[in-house]
Order: structure tokens, then C-alpha cells, then sequence
């Protein structure tokens, strides 16, 4: 397992994120950006030895997931997936949380149609559309 330390903006979160792979994600869909104003960049792990727990604020974004944020300083902590499935409970936390982020590499891109035409990200990696994501993430077992 691979550790990194984060905090929110204004400390008042602290954690030690465990992750299995040093890769992350950019999603492009309209909500992500609505929240953070870009794409949302971020990786799966586990939160350990979180402090400032009570400054969590979760909210229920879809029918699928919750995404949280402190209540303090407004920085967004995680997508936390809440459907039943073999995906639920995955937490993808916002990479610029990390203090050790150099390592890790975009692994892909989704809700690449919903991009704006503004802006690319370098380098070849995995894109997928909406409905590329959605046929993924139906999938039941
Ligand atoms: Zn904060
Ligand atoms: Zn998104």
C-alpha cells in the first residue's frame, strides 16, 4: 500500500490516504466542474487517522453517491460511491488534497464528451463518454 498525507485548506481535516495504485482519474462531467470549477482530479483510497471528523460535511449528489467537503474552509475532500454494487463504498479523494502527489500519473479521462473545448490534458491515457462510463459502472455482479 502506498501512503500519502492530506489536509483541507484550512487544516482543520487531516488524514493518511492508503491507495493501491499511483494513478488517478479526471472527470469532466458537468457536476464535477460545477463543484470544484474544473475537472475533478482524483484517485481510490482509504482515509485513516482522520482528524477533524465533525468538520466533514457529506451530502447526497445523485442517486448513485455522496460527495463531502469541510465545512470550514469549502475545500471538496471525496466522491464516495453509495450505490449498491461492486463499486459502493469506493472513495475517490480529491487528489490536491495530497502533500505527496509528484508520483502519480493520469490512468484516465471520463465524461470526455462533457468536456469543454478550452482545455486538454497532455499525454495518451484512457477517455471515456458518458455513456462508456455509465455502461461500466451498471455493470451487476
Ligand atoms: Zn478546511
Ligand atoms: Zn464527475
Amino acid at each position: 500500500m502506498n501512503k500519502a498525507h492530506g489536509q483541507c485548506l484550512c487544516n482543520a481535516i487531516s488524514f493518511t490516504a492508503e491507495y493501491k495504485e499511483e494513478k488517478f482519474s479526471a472527470c469532466h462531467c458537468d457536476m464535477c466542474r460545477k463543484w470544484g470549477s474544473g475537472p475533478y482530479l482524483a484517485m481510490a483510497a482509504t482515509l485513516n487517522d482522520v482528524k477533524g471528523k465533525e468538520h466533514i460535511k457529506s451530502y447526497k449528489s445523485s442517486e448513485w453517491a455522496e460527495r463531502a467537503f469541510c465545512n470550514n474552509c469549502g475545500t471538496n475532500l471525496y466522491y464516495k460511491v453509495t450505490a449498491e454494487g461492486q463499486h459502493k463504498g469506493i472513495t475517490y479523494i480529491s487528489m490536491g488534497l495530497l502533500d505527496e502527489s509528484a508520483d502519480l500519473v493520469m490512468e484516465r479521462e471520463i465524461f470526455i464528451d462533457q468536456k469543454p473545448e478550452g482545455y486538454n490534458f497532455a499525454g495518451d491515457h484512457i477517455k471515456q463518454t458518458a455513456e462508456e462510463v455509465m455502461a461500466e459502472f451498471s455493470t451487476e455482479d
